[in-house]
């Protein structure tokens, strides 16, 4: 019987385990340095309202991808849940991301679709030919103005830099709409676990020969011998022991407050103004609004560069980072016996879809292979 390592109880890890024991005849240890599953993913019920809390942040899976969907559903029941986010400028709320109803509120306005589309049209700069950052491509769909209010200040508190230094890929991932859909994704499944996350990773690391080993760090010391081989999923410049830098990413953490009742009647609220140190307020409860809780628990929620002890959470992916990542991957590719994959271990931006998606094609191939 083989006998596989897998590094990290994310779903990158999770999906692999479960792949993996339940179409070949192996044996499966998955080490995290966490004393839990989950990853990022992880959710837990807060001791003093009962609420089911996410506790790296909000995560509302949405898909595009119907084996996805179809897969992950075999371990947990979602109740459909649609996001829609509110952002708070100077005293103002507004509807996030951008649809006929921020515009309309911004430019006190009633335009309809056709008149919206024309109007943003005309705020666009036109001296931008194919954006090259973050801030070309705003200033290029949806003019100075909206992009000064709605993303210039966040995305310099999420981001830590201008964002002008920042790939325009970041600001594709938000629609804007010439409608009232304010739904914050454009994929048509969306859906929140009724059980939480955590239950859908004990379900899918729930078989006889997936052994789980919590607050177990992946490093020199670890001993690989006597496995067939490794999938690694930490970060890929740890594994190397950062020999050729650090890559850049950012963190975020969360001061915590509890009251009664309903503290802001949304799952989230942005601040867009620089002067507001956080960049979003998260209420659990209305993550689940099938429960009922007197109390509430409620995240206020800031940004910072990440350092050795901080968990990283969003590769920055600046040029300098992309050099770094290059002479990693190089590294990669010449080791036999090891699969890297995932957020971390790739140094990509990726949701929790692409991530179960990247996890079910990279152990259809090794199983392939192994048969
Ligand atoms: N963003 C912003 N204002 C908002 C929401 C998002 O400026 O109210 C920017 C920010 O730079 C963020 C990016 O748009 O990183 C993508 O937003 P998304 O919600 O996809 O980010 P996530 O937090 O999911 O990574």
């Amino acid at each position: 019987m083989k006998n596989y390592l897998i590094v990290g109880a994310g779903f990158s890890g999770a999906v692999i385990a479960e792949r993996l024991v339940n179409q070949l005849d192996c044996r499966v240890v998955v080490i995290d340095e966490r004393d839990h599953i989950g990853g990022n993913c992880h959710t837990k019920r807060d001791s003093e309202t009962g609420v089911m809390v996410h506790t790296y942040g909000p995560h509302i899976f949405n898909t595009d991808n119907l084996e996805v969907w179809d897969y992950i559903q075999k371990f947990g029941k979602f109740e459909p849940f649609v996001n829609r986010v509110k952002i708070v400028y100077k005293g103002q709320v507004y509807s996030m991301p951008i649809n006929l109803h921020t515009i309309n509120q911004f430019y006190g306005k009633t335009l309809n679709p056709k008149e919206a589309r024309e109007f943003v049209e005309g705020l666009s700069d036109k001296s931008i030919g194919e954006p090259r950052n973050f801030e070309e491509q705003a200033m290029k769909f949806i003019g100075r103005d909206l992009y000064r209010a709605f993303f210039y200040g966040y995305t310099k508190k999420q981001w830590g830099c201008e964002p002008s230094e920042l790939p325009a890929s970041i600001l594709k991932r938000l629609p804007v709409r010439f409608n009232y859909n304010d739904n914050y994704y454009n994929n048509p499944i969306q859906g929140i676990p009724v059980d939480g996350y955590t239950a859908i990773f004990e379900k899918l690391l729930d078989h006889k020969n997936i052994e789980v080993r919590l607050s177990t760090k992946f490093d020199r010391k670890f001993d690989t011998a006597g496995y067939d081989h490794v999938f690694y999923t930490g970060p890929i410049d740890s594994f190397f022991e950062y020999r050729h830098g650090r890559l850049s990413y950012r963190t975020v953490y969360f001061e915590k407050h509890v009251t009664d009742g309903d503290y802001q009647g949304n799952p989230v609220i942005n601040y867009s103004e620089e002067s507001v140190p956080y960049t979003r307020v998260h209420e659990h409860k209305h993550f689940t609004p099938w429960e009922s809780h007197d109390k509430t628990v409620y995240f206020r929620e800031y940004s910072k560069e990440t350092t050795e002890s901080d968990i990283p959470y969003y590769p920055k992916r600046l040029s300098a980072d992309m050099k770094i990542l290059e002479k990693y991957q190089d590294e990669v590719e010449k080791l036999a016996g090891y699969t890297f994959l995932g957020r971390l271990a790739t140094y990509r931006y990726m949701d929790m879809h692409h991530v179960i998606a990247e996890a079910l094609t990279a152990s259809k191939k090794f199983i392939d292979s192994a048969r």
